[in-house]
């Protein structure tokens, strides 16, 4: 147990603390993957034994508990749902631009590049790519399945759309990034993993092959290409039993691990809930980071039970 949250009652409550779950494991997957990022499982190995705590560092040098683009991404997102009262393209544009102007920790080459497009043209969405497959759309994707909990699945699934197109216009980026956002809500209205296992998972393969995570036997060094982000985290979400487990799993792999580590932290915490977190890694979360993923979780998902009624 720990004392951040209340008591999981049943219902409603723990849908509410659930979402809050995945949002603080965003946060805690991204502090601690960032750690570790763009190095090979040997080197993790070599310097950390097994890297489980939030210590800051890496090629960022950061603050123990401190977050990068995924989290500060999704909360501009989340930001610009509240503020529209729904997922807007136009809006979501706004507001990661002038997150890239707050000049952020580290941004992606294909989230600039989509920025800089848009402040020319004022577009908000980029033309279709074969080859922006990267994992920038997909792991800011949580604050869409939150505000989106009460509406139908086509209507989730285009205001995912909605704001990855900002920046990556791609059908595997869109696949995942669906995928995803729907695993979420499938979990706070009840789903357990093999649910999400067979119900989203599953189909996503079978539309899209190249995402097969059982076919690569270790999907280590992950990079942030989609499908390896993916089946990394497939791999350590459906292979392990708790959210810390998960969490060391897929960071352990090195690579892309802020992003592999904050997609998983995502989907296990939605899963596994408030309960099932480190006492170490909540505690050690930068504490207004944690305060705003709290309270965005708290809104976005009234603005999802908004749409339902
Ligand atoms: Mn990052
Ligand atoms: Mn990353």
């Amino acid at each position: 147990m720990n004392d951040v949250f209340p008591p999981p009652p049943e219902g409603e409550g723990s849908r509410l603390t659930h979402a809050i779950a995945a949002y603080l494991g965003l946060a805690i997957g991204d502090a601690l993957g960032a750690t570790v990022e763009f190095m090979t499982p040997r080197e993790i190995a070599a310097q950390f034994k097994v890297h489980d705590q939030l210590i800051g560092g890496g090629w960022l040098k950061l603050k123990p508990g401190q977050v990068t683009d995924d989290t500060t991404m999704a909360l501009a997102l989340g930001g610009s749902i509240l503020e529209a009262g729904q997922v807007d393209a136009h809006a979501a544009a706004r507001a990661f631009d002038a997150w890239m102007r707050a000049r952020p920790v580290d941004i992606g080459s294909t989230v600039r590049r989509g920025l800089l497009a848009f402040r020319k043209t004022g577009d908000p969405k980029m033309p279709s790519s074969e080859h922006d497959a990267g994992n920038g759309a997909a792991m800011r994707v949580l604050p869409v399945a939150l505000a989106t909990l009460g509406l139908p699945e086509a209507d989730a699934r285009a205001a995912c759309r909605a704001q990855a197109h900002v920046t990556h216009n791609n059908r595997l980026s869109d696949a995942a990034t669906e995928t995803l956002a729907l695993m979420v809500r499938d979990a706070l209205l009840g789903a357990d993993k093999l649910d999400l296992l067979h119900h989203r998972a599953h189909p996503l393969v079978r539309d899209h092959p190249e995402f097969a995570f059982r076919a690569v036997r270790q999907r280590l060094n992950p990079s942030g290409y989609i499908v390896e982000t993916l089946q990394a985290v497939f791999q350590a979400f459906f292979d392990t039993d708790s959210f810390e487990d998960c969490l060391i799993d897929v960071v352990n792999r090195g690579g892309d691990a802020d992003t592999t580590g904050a997609i998983a932290g995502m989907l296990a915490g939605a899963v596994y809930g408030p309960t099932a977190m480190p006492k170490r890694w909540l505690h050690g979360l930068d504490a207004a980071t944690r305060h705003a993923c709290e309270t965005q979780a708290r809104q976005l998902l009234e603005i999802g039970a908004r749409k339902s009624a």
